[in-house]
């Protein structure tokens, strides 16, 4: 049975740990679709298309991965695209109870969709959005937290701007 997943996200910038489960997912499953959401919680740095943009640029070429944008209700989002699970990344066990109830509520919304977690990479644990966007702003070396096709425009608009 051909299985479609959806990796879904805020990827403000991504990083090498989202790579890591985006392509161990590509490894697992006929298609990933990697969905960049708006999330009007959070109020990113980076726009929606340059999100959708260093995603592309990082992980485009593998044939079974497609990266879009994404708006509204995962649960939603995943019937209408054909998705059957949702695949997550743990990286500590303080993940896991945001996950769980996420995963809880998104089966509620929508019975048939189930949530995959993959244990990140040990060498990625400790690493968010949020490290790299802090570490940049103050003019740190970033070279082993996000792709390196992506690594001098993200940086430079971290340290130039400033936005954490
Ligand atoms: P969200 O805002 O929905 O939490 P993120 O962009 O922070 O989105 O993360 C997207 C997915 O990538 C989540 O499943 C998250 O757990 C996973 N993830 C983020 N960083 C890492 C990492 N360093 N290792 C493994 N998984 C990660």
């Amino acid at each position: 049975m051909h299985k479609t997943v959806i990796c879904p996200g805020s990827f403000d910038p991504v990083t090498l740990g989202h790579i890591d489960i985006i392509t161990r997912a590509s490894r697992m499953f006929d298609e990933i679709i990697v969905g960049v959401f708006v999330n009007s919680e959070k109020h990113p740095t980076f726009t929606i298309e340059e999100r959708v943009d260093f995603l592309k640029r990082t992980v485009g070429d593998i044939p079974n991965i497609k990266v879009i944008a994404c708006d509204g209700l995962l649960a939603e989002c995943a019937r209408d695209l054909g998705a059957t699970a949702v695949v997550r990344g743990l990286r500590a066990v303080s993940d896991f109870e945001y996950e769980f109830q996420m995963a809880l509520t998104n089966r509620k919304l929508n019975p048939e969709l189930d949530t995959v977690f993959l244990a990140s990479d040990s060498s990625f644990t400790y690493l968010s959005s949020s490290i790299v966007k802090n570490v940049a702003h103050h003019g740190g070396d970033i070279t082993n937290f996000v792709p390196a096709c992506i690594h001098d425009e993200v940086f430079n608009r971290l340290k130039t701007k400033g936005n954490k």
